[in-house]
């Protein structure tokens, strides 16, 4: 807010008062008015005053910094990631596959200078802003819908998981020492982790296979004797390069007692407090692919010939671009009241609403990107565009971080037992 000098009406209230005695007021009542907006919460001790009720749809409700923030990653995005895009599909299907591409590693390190870093932690875990850059949820949605635009975004602003969801980990349960051995590094930027709780050999949607206290998460050196990478797996015939997922074969290996995270039988406890936020932060970069997939499709049947009309002036093909624009709109929107409700009551209260948008999300974007497929012919299929790595992203998405049925048994859960509780009144 800024103050403006204005005409001063009269006002009968204060008719007593000469004309100038009552402009005076006028002005200082404005001049403090504005003073008042322009406060620095921070400055005065009311870091976490923030208005609840508020849901951010738009980044252009931003607070100032997080739109400056916005504002960079959406540049450096479209400048400097989407031009890269094919060059390093081609980088990353070559022999080099698994040495992050120095063009990469440079936009990283001045992301790193600049701060635009680590955005992803958020006020919610880190409320005194030692490790983030202090967004809310619902900033970072926005924000992080921006990297989904490109599969190799993300890691320029050390935003890529696993490692996110381990860093939250050793931000929420990790001792100093293990802070400074594990976080620190991650938070640099100068090294890179992995997650393996899931087995071949037992049914990992079945979350009681590390129930009842049973399971500990231990930190494991790559290095430690008796890990062995079995193979890469590919994933619908890609390798997913540079990050790839591995099976990874753990034989007597013996680490020291202080690499317990939390205490022993307590990695349930810890698995749960860590898809929370990783799951959100799946959906919000699925809108980006979605969104890109739209992007692509617009551009490709403005120019497109077949049976002397252009692409867009199918009526089918209008359809299938108008719903893809409905069904994301309806996805982003429910991926942001799950990120409200995270900031404003917390991820435990938001256990069905986060359940949910980890369904809506990758099946959406499965059906957006295959319209973007099809509309695109044969090379729609290839690695020219992003489009095939987005499919493979999104499909893997319905079974990473547990199977839509058990997410959807999360959402039924509570709606029965919601619906008992009102029968009972
Ligand atoms: C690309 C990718 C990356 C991954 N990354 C990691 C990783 O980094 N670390 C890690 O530890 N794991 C990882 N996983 C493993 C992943 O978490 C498991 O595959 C997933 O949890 C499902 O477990 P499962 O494969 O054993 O399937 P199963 O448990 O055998 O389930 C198979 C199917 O059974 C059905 N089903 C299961 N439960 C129910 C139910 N209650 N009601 C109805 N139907 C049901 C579903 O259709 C389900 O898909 C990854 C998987 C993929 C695909």
């Amino acid at each position: 807010m800024e103050y403006k000098k204005g005409r001063v009406f009269l006002d009968p209230t204060l008719a007593h008062l000469k004309p100038k005695d009552r402009k005076e007021i006028y002005e200082e009542a404005i001049k403090t008015l504005v003073n008042l907006h322009s406060i620095d919460l921070k400055s005065i001790g009311f870091n976490n005053y923030e208005k609840k009720g508020m849901l951010v749809v738009t980044p252009s409700a931003f607070s100032k910094p997080a739109k400056k923030i916005y504002e960079i990653v959406k540049d450096v995005v479209y400048t400097d990631i989407l031009p890269l895009e094919v060059d390093l599909m081609k980088y990353y299907d070559g022999p080099n596959k698994w040495i992050p591409h120095p063009k990469i590693e440079k936009i990283k390190d001045r992301m790193r200078k600049l701060g635009v870093w680590n955005l992803f932690i958020s006020k919610h875990i880190d409320p005194e802003e030692k490790y983030g850059v202090g967004l809310t949820n619902v900033e970072y949605a926005h924000i992080c819908e921006l990297m989904g635009r490109s599969l190799f975004a993300p890691e320029v602003f050390n935003c890529q998981a696993p490692d996110t969801g381990n860093m939250e980990v050793l931000i929420k349960y990790g001792s100093e020492e293990q802070q400074s051995r594990w976080l620190v590094p991650l938070l640099n930027g100068d090294i890179k982790s992995c997650f393996a709780m899931t087995e071949p050999d037992v049914a990992s949607s079945d979350a009681t296979n590390i129930r009842e206290s049973r399971q500990s998460m231990i930190l494991v050196p790559m290095k430690a004797t008796g890990v062995q990478i079995i193979r890469n797996l590919h994933v619908f015939g890609s390798q997913d390069a540079p990050s790839g997922h591995c099976e990874v074969l753990f034989t007597n290996v013996r680490i020291p007692v202080d690499n317990m995270i939390l205490g022993e039988g307590r990695g349930f406890e810890i698995a749960q407090g860590r898809l929370g936020p990783g799951r959100i932060h799946h959906a919000m970069r699925l809108i980006g692919h979605a969104e890109r997939s739209i992007e692509i499709m617009k551009e490709r049947v403005t120019y497109r010939v077949t049976f002397g009309r252009k692409l867009e002036e199918f009526d089918s093909i209008r359809k299938e671009i108008a719903l893809s624009r409905c069904e994301v709109e309806q996805a982003r929107l429910l991926v942001l009241k799950a990120a409200h409700m995270i900031d404003t009551i917390g991820s435990k209260e938001a256990r069905s609403e986060i359940a949910m948008i980890k369904v809506v999300a990758p099946n959406m974007t499965v059906r957006v990107v295959d319209r973007a497929i099809q509309i695109l012919g044969g090379r729609g299929l290839t690695m020219d565009t992003p489009l095939s790595s987005f499919f493979i992203a999104a499909r893997s998405l319905k079974l990473a971080d547990g199977p839509d049925e058990v997410h959807l048994e999360t959402i039924a859960k509570k709606e029965l037992g919601k619906e008992r509780e009102k029968s009972r009144l």
